[in-house]
């Protein structure tokens, strides 16, 4: 055993402190940001995760992320956030997303009296989802976003990499969980609606923070906005697409 060290100078001691990841991610985030569904600026605290700071909105109910992300998590290529250990998941995966494609035609045809042939898909993606057959029947283009164009849209709601697909006047545009990764959706409609004819009709898929199983699985939030800027509900999503003239003509849940 070694005797105990006694002090050599009359220095007094130092004490030097390395942040954790947490603080460090934490002091990282300062871009206020306003209620992503109605834009007030009156949120309660929620809790925190891994540095990130979660509030609800005190007018509607949003649940977000502020202060906003600066490098917000590429969610939108499935890819690459999610490892398939089993090949069956990933089929099982592009078989639902057909079978919502499947759906969404029969909405379209019901609608306008009109057959779906231009498709266009904004959002969470697999590169098959273009690949089978109804995908194929209806015209379905993939916008695939790199990381810097998807920094672009979740902090700037610059939409200038989905521009070239916008151009061919789709038929419907599938919103593809693309809202809650954005700190002003409203902003990402309005140029949406301005850039494609009156007749587009607007698909969006999204978690409804007010479903049951959201509600049971509150515990389960603060993974969900590993990825997520903003948990919405179908009324706070009604009232942003309201105020770009949106209407509602049909709804229907997912698994
Ligand atoms: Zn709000």
């Amino acid at each position: 055993m070694s005797p105990p060290r006694t002090a050599t100078t009359d220095e007094p001691p130092r004490f030097e402190f390395a942040p954790t990841s947490a603080v460090k991610a934490a002091r990282s985030h300062n871009r206020f940001v306003a209620c992503p569904a109605c834009q007030a600026d009156t949120p309660a605290y929620l809790f925190h995760r891994a540095g990130v700071r979660f509030v609800r909105c005190a007018g509607c109910g949003a649940v977000y992320v502020n202060p906003a992300r600066e490098r917000p998590l590429n969610y939108f290529d499935v890819e690459r956030t999610r490892r398939f250990s089993n090949p069956r998941d990933r089929a099982l995966m592009a078989a639902d997303f057909e079978r919502l494609l499947e759906h969404l035609a029969a909405d379209h045809q019901r609608i306008t009296g009109e057959p779906l042939v231009r498709a266009v898909l904004l959002g969470h993606y697999l590169k098959e989802f273009a690949t089978g057959p109804v995908a194929r029947r209806i015209g379905l283009s993939i916008a695939e976003i790199d990381d810097a164009s998807f920094e672009r849209l979740s902090i700037a709601s610059d939409i200038a990499w989905a521009m070239p697909l916008l151009a061919n006047a789709p038929q419907i545009v599938i919103l593809h969980e693309l809202l809650e990764a954005c700190s002003a959706p409203g902003t990402i409609l309005g140029t949406l609606v301005a850039s494609l004819p009156p007749s587009t009709l607007f698909v969006v898929t999204y978690t409804n923070a007010d479903s049951l199983p959201a509600r049971l699985m509150r515990r389960y939030w603060s993974t969900f906005f590993d990825h997520k800027a903003a948990f919405l509900s179908t009324g706070n999503l009604t009232a942003v697409l309201a105020r770009y003239g949106l209407v509602l003509k049909t709804s229907s849940r997912c698994r």
